[in-house]
């Protein structure tokens, strides 16, 4: 399987990541979360799962489940990271454990190393047995709500390492501290190539004209991807240039904010029938690929990002992305070479109008926008990350780490 990268990964990545796998072959690894489907971190796992499988490591995936009061509580416990204030109990920080505990006698925790996705599944960690564990958050935690993020350090505490997007989130917790981004599968349905006919079928079945420009904005409904802000800009752009607003999202099993945000974006749309707010299944892969290649503009104008695998996604298919200068995002838009980075509505507007009035920049920026995913956000380069951080944890007493 991993040979399928050769040519596209860069050489040095499939490299290292075969020595590394030589070394931790035959040992087991146990991801955990809490949903199969919406959002980056399943995205992810549902193509990492059998890439690590491909390199001998016995690998897993397993799923945390709870009431509507655990993911109520975990939404404000993730929107309290990201900044926002949120008033969270005594009561709901115990049944945070309660649910876990009720997952740890469930789930099978052993394993020679165990990865715990984001603040959800953290409690876990006080049931952990034998083998290495390391926290992994992809949430933004530049500014978080401090008792918040002071009842998830402690958790965080219990393990050997935690893992974050971006260098500015580490949070000086006394545990070992990794940086590693996330990154996109350009072999996977989302992001192979597609044939014309495959584009046009789409867009035909999603009623998206294709004779004006198309704005994209792929996102779950959530606030801190701001997409009435998203809507502002191209009402601004509007007045000059014609072109087609979409909003595409879909639903994650662990956020129960989406249908109200989903319901106050289409108020705030009006009847505006050159704006498109698709709510799409999930695993709708091969619309969002073709979404994404017919679009002129890509953009993800969050106020809040963790990573944001929609940018790299993007600019995989050439194309220029605007972005709000928020988390991980900065990480990817290399301003004015590889798209723009924006601070505001009206900053949005404005590269909009540049990219839809130069296409020749914009062709330039795309085609570097891809080089730049080729080099550093595929995801055999962030498999070969996680394999380094474990056979440096097993390592550790080692002052030296053979290769
Ligand atoms: N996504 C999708 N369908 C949708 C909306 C999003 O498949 O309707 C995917 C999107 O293509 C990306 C992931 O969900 O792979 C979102 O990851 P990102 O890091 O951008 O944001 P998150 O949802 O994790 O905050």
């Amino acid at each position: 399987m991993i040979g399928s990268y050769g040519g596209i990964s860069p050489r040095g990545d499939l490299l290292l990541l075969r020595k590394l796998a030589d070394h931790l072959a035959g040992k087991t690894f146990l991801h955990v979360n809490s949903t199969r489907e919406g959002g980056g971190v399943a995205e992810i796992l549902q193509r990492m799962i059998p890439i690590m499988s491909s390199l001998g490591i016995n690998t897993r995936w397993d799923v945390i489940t709870g009431d509507q009061r655990f993911f109520d509580m975990t939404k404000k416990v993730h929107n309290a990271l990201q900044g926002y204030t949120e008033s969270i109990d005594d009561r709901m920080w115990e049944h945070h454990l309660e649910i876990n505990e009720k997952n740890a006698a469930l789930l099978d925790l052993d394993a020679d190393a165990v990865l715990i996705h984001d603040p959800q599944p953290v409690p876990l960690v006080t049931f952990r047995k034998e083998g290495v564990w390391i926290w992994r958050c992809h949430i933004d935690v530049s500014n978080p709500q401090r008792d918040v993020f002071s009842r998830i350090g402690n958790y965080a505490t219990k393990f050997d390492a935690a893992i974050y997007s971006v260098a500015r989130f580490a949070g000086a917790m006394g545990i070992n501290e990794f940086i590693i981004p996330p990154s996109i599968d350009p072999l996977s349905e989302k992001n192979r190539q597609l044939s014309d006919e495959e584009i046009n079928d789409t867009a035909l079945k999603l009623g998206i004209p294709q004779d004006r420009p198309v704005i994209l904005q792929v996102s779950r409904f959530d606030r801190f991807k701001d997409p009435t802000g998203v809507i502002m800009a191209y009402r601004m752009v509007k007045k000059y240039n014609d072109c087609v607003l979409v909003l595409a999202g879909s639903p994650a099993t662990d956020d129960p904010e989406g249908a109200g945000v989903l319901e106050e974006v289409r108020q705030f749309a009006s009847d505006d029938p050159d704006i498109h707010i698709l709510l799409l299944p999930p695993f709708s892969d091969k619309d969002i690929n073709a979404l994404q290649t017919m679009a002129s503009v890509i953009l993800q104008k969050s106020l809040k990002e963790g990573f944001g695998l929609t940018v790299a996604e993007g600019m995989w298919k050439a194309k220029p992305v605007i972005g709000g200068a928020a988390g991980g995002i900065p990480l990817q838009i290399v301003h004015g070479v590889t798209g723009f980075l924006v601070h505001s509505i009206e900053g949005c507007a404005f590269r909009i109008r540049q990219l839809l009035n130069n296409t020749e920049m914009a062709v330039h920026m795309g085609e570097q926008a891809r080089e730049f995913v080729r080099q550093n956000f595929l995801i055999t380069r962030q498999v070969r990350d996680y394999l380094a951080v474990w056979y440096t944890l097993l390592e550790k007493k080692k002052s030296l780490v053979e290769l």
